[in-house]
């Protein structure tokens, strides 16, 4: 799959990645790429395979097969000095910013790790301004060099996050559902540093969120991934405003509606039934148990990833049509940027 039209070389390219854990099949044939400033936002219920992509990407997991390539370089196969200057130029946020910032060390300790990893910034007083700088960056500062991360707020210790993930000055930044454990309050300033800083810096970004309605305003493109594969793809414009898989109309149709004068108007469904279990995908399109326009088909032949009317690619035998993206997808759910 290619990047945006009009846009350089990827940065990243991922081909037919597959990743099984015991029997489940928790990657099976992605194919995604970024190109450079690009935010892609990859989208699906909890189990679908997102956050197993993400450690993909950044070759925190190996793949069963496929290969990641970071600027043509084959990071599948990176090994020491080779992948730890890699490491370098990728980073990612995590969920949970409590559990990935150790409790025993300050914030100035914590977010200055990776310079002493990498060997940079040597000196005391210098790695303690080039500390300070990141914090500044992401709304904190000096004051906070010295506290642990307990006397931080949730929405603080994202920033935190960020900072430490900012600190090598990466090309690629994958946020594995960075605003998932905060309040809704605070979702909106986490997503706004986000955006500020990728306008700012041009770092790539990828976003990783359960529901649509969180990468709406970011991502120039969205992956929508369901049991392990991707099933639609487009730009934002294009996916909210015509999504083409049923899965995709499903998810639209259940996110929160900013007109009030569109608030009670009946849409279609949210998806129905439970995830089937990764451990035994459904046969031929793994959504066929829960989409409303199934047929025979449909548990008989795979769907591949295919161009649809409008732009993007799905993978479905029966795209939804204009008159049932108008019934599903409410107006005023847009996807582009403010
Ligand atoms: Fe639904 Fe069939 Fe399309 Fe699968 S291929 S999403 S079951 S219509």
């Amino acid at each position: 799959m290619e990047g945006a039209p009009g846009v350089s070389e990827p940065l990243l390219e991922v081909r037919d990645v597959v990743k099984h854990f015991g029997g489940a099949h928790a990657v099976d044939g992605v194919s995604l790429s970024v190109s450079p400033g690009e935010t892609l936002g990859i989208v699906g219920e909890s189990g679908c395979g997102k956050s197993t992509t993400a450690r993909l990407m950044l070759r925190l997991l190996d793949p069963d097969s496929g290969t990641v390539h970071f600027r043509g370089e084959d990071v599948t196969r990176a090994r020491g000095r080779r992948l730890k200057a890699l490491r370098r130029e990728m980073q990612m946020v995590f969920q949970d910013p409590y559990s990935s910032l150790n409790p025993r060390r300050t914030v100035g300790a914590i977010v200055g790790e990776p310079f002493a990893v990498h060997g940079l910034h040597p000196g005391s007083g210098e790695r303690r301004r080039a500390v300070q700088e990141l914090l500044e960056r992401v709304g904190l500062g000096a004051e906070h060099l010295n506290r642990h991360p307990h006397e931080f707020s949730g929405g603080q210790r994202q920033r935190i996050g960020v900072a430490r993930a900012l600190a090598l000055s990466p090309r690629l930044i994958v946020a594995d559902e960075p605003v998932s454990a905060l309040d809704v309050s605070i979702q909106a300033q986490i997503l706004n540093l986000l955006r500020e800083l990728q306008r700012d810096t041009g770092i790539a970004l990828v976003l990783i969120a359960h529901d649509l309605s969180v990468v709406r305003h970011m991502c120039d493109r969205v992956a929508v991934m369901y049991l392990g594969q991707i099933v639609e793809l487009a730009d934002a414009g294009t996916l909210y405003s015509t999504p083409r898989h049923p899965y995709t109309g499903a998810l639209l149709s259940a996110v929160p509606v900013p007109d009030p004068r569109q608030a009670g108007r009946l849409r279609g469904a949210a998806v129905s039934g439970d995830l089937p279990s990764p451990h035994d995908p459904p046969r031929a399109c793994r959504f066929h148990p829960r989409c409303p326009k199934a047929r025979e088909r449909c548990w008989t032949e795979t769907p591949r990833l295919d161009p649809k009317p409008g732009g993007g690619v799905a993978a479905c035998h029966f795209p939804l049509r204009d008159d049932e993206v108008a019934e599903r997808v409410p107006a005023g759910v847009t996807g582009t940027r403010p």
